[in-house]
């Protein structure tokens, strides 16, 4: 075992709370290796030092509890991701119908107007909402 190696296994037993088993390796090392055995006694001394220093905090009994239904209400979307498309699209109709039995136009050209409305409107809301969504998301 080489010192850069031992130095991973011993930054890795403070990871994992205590030293790790390695068939003796990082023993018969530490026994012949002053620089490595100086690295472990800074970091027990490290680790101990940020143990006095940190606390962790207490959590009530039903902190668990209460972070589980949390998350799993968070979970589930309140609405269902093709509403807004599905609301636009039966909005231009409406709209689109009703101008058609209002205006004084043709039928035909108010519905055509409608339609182009429809989709330059659609394709608007759709690159909003994915910028909403770029920026909605953790760096
Ligand atoms: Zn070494």
């Amino acid at each position: 075992m080489d010192c850069e190696r031992a130095e991973e296994e011993i930054l890795e037993s403070f990871a994992e709370g205590r030293l790790r088993e390695s068939g003796g390796d990082l023993e018969l090392h530490l026994a012949s290796c002053e620089k490595c055995r100086t690295f472990l006694e800074a970091q027990r001394m490290l680790d101990l030092r940020l143990s006095a220093a940190i606390s962790a905090p207490s959590l009530s009994p039903a902190f668990r509890a209460s972070l589980a239904e949390r998350l799993q209400h968070e979970a589930v979307p309140v609405w269902p991701e093709f509403l807004p498309d599905a609301a636009h699209v039966a909005g231009c109709l409406c709209a689109t119908a009703l101008c058609a039995w209002v205006l004084p136009f043709a039928g035909a050209s108010v519905w055509i107007a409608g339609l182009a409305f429809t989709v330059v409107t659609y394709l608007l809301q759709a690159a909003v909402q994915g910028s909403l969504e770029i920026w909605g998301q953790d760096p």
